[in-house]
């Protein structure tokens, strides 16, 4: 059967809002529950935690745990997101951008397919980190009757619950799917953020996450850590591999390096801007190349990041020392 007529023809995805009554909320430093309100959303302890919300977005951060403060969002709502000029920001898309994720048309097909392959009901998908919702979701929001709860640190646009994938305020086994693409490095403490995913999927539940391995540091202060193919895999230990690969490839790690060599020579923030768009002119198409390095072994040692499909399991799926085994790059070969 083409993959295609395996997704539903209709438009049936329905985007949640934070206080849809279906969604069980839990709050995020006592693991009570939590009341959605009009102002003020609170757990049910004594004395109740409180959480402030902006615009209907509830802030249900950890306090203690996270980076992030309910006030940072009224100093500035979009936190992790730094805004170029209007101008910039036109310009930036009129140029090839060295950020090509060469796996996501293949792995949102795949993801559409497993989706709709699961029981009517059962396709309700948790989104980390949405962003502006600008990458989109391809084919996963056409399968009929998924249902999608986008979350994120920041009010950039789309999401409709800010919390902190350190401590994710929902109860145990409630998505199908999680989605946490370009979420990773911007975490302290990713182990902690991959076992959170693993609590609030349902017992055969899936997961998909792009991470970077060789990018410069990007979002400035909220960048902590990057991971090889094989560091990636074993984050995710508790999953039995559906699929993984590179998402970013080594010409990217190029065009960025490039960019980020000559950016090392200045603070300015104009020449900055300057040197990235004059990279991104004249070498940014080298990125047409990554499809085709992609499936070669050797770019596992020189991708710019990699992508994980995982179905949840109940504990340690490969052993520490399996993962020698699960190498996969130029040394495997020989
Ligand atoms: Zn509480």
């Amino acid at each position: 059967m083409n993959q295609r007529d395996i997704i539903a023809a209709a438009m049936g995805a329905r985007f949640l809002d934070g206080n849809d009554p279906s969604i069980r909320l839990r709050c995020p430093i006592c693991g009570q529950p939590i009341t959605p309100s009009t102002s003020v959303w609170h757990c049910t302890s004594e004395p109740a935690h409180e959480y402030a919300e902006m615009d209907g977005v509830p802030l249900l951060l950890h306090s203690e745990r996270s980076v992030f403060r309910a006030e940072d969002f009224h100093a500035r709502p979009r936190t992790t997101f730094k805004d170029p000029p209007a101008w910039a920001a036109r310009l930036g898309r009129l140029l090839p951008s060295p950020s090509r994720d060469v796996s996501s048309e293949e792995c949102r097909l795949q993801l559409a397919r497993l989706l709709a392959a699961r029981p009517a009901g059962r396709r309700r998908v948790l989104v980390i980190g949405c962003g502006d919702g600008s990458a989109g979701y391809g084919v996963m929001a056409e399968v009929e009757g998924t249902q999608w709860l986008e979350t994120d640190v920041s009010l950039a646009g789309r999401a409709r619950i800010v919390c902190d994938a350190s401590d994710l305020p929902f109860e145990d086994g409630q998505f199908d799917l999680v989605i946490c693409v370009a979420v990773l490095e911007h975490v302290l403490e990713p182990q902690r953020c991959v076992d959170e995913m693993h609590r609030v999927l349902v017992d055969d539940g899936l997961v998909y996450a792009t991470t970077p391995f060789m990018q410069q540091v990007h979002m400035g202060e909220y960048d902590f850590t990057r991971f090889t193919r094989s560091g990636h895999r074993w984050l995710f230990r508790a999953f039995d591999e559906v699929g993984s690969g590179v998402a970013t490839g080594p010409a990217s790690v190029l065009v960025w390096s490039v960019e980020y060599f000559l950016m090392a020579w200045t603070g300015s923030v104009g020449l900055r801007r300057v040197i990235k768009g004059l990279t991104r002119l004249l070498f940014g198409w080298m990125t047409l190349l990554d499809p085709l390095l992609a499936r070669r072994v050797p770019a596992n040692d020189a991708a710019g990041g990699f992508f994980f499909i995982g179905r949840r399991a109940a504990g340690p799926t490969l052993s520490a020392r399996e993962m020698l085994g699960y190498y996969r790059g130029a040394d495997a070969l020989k």
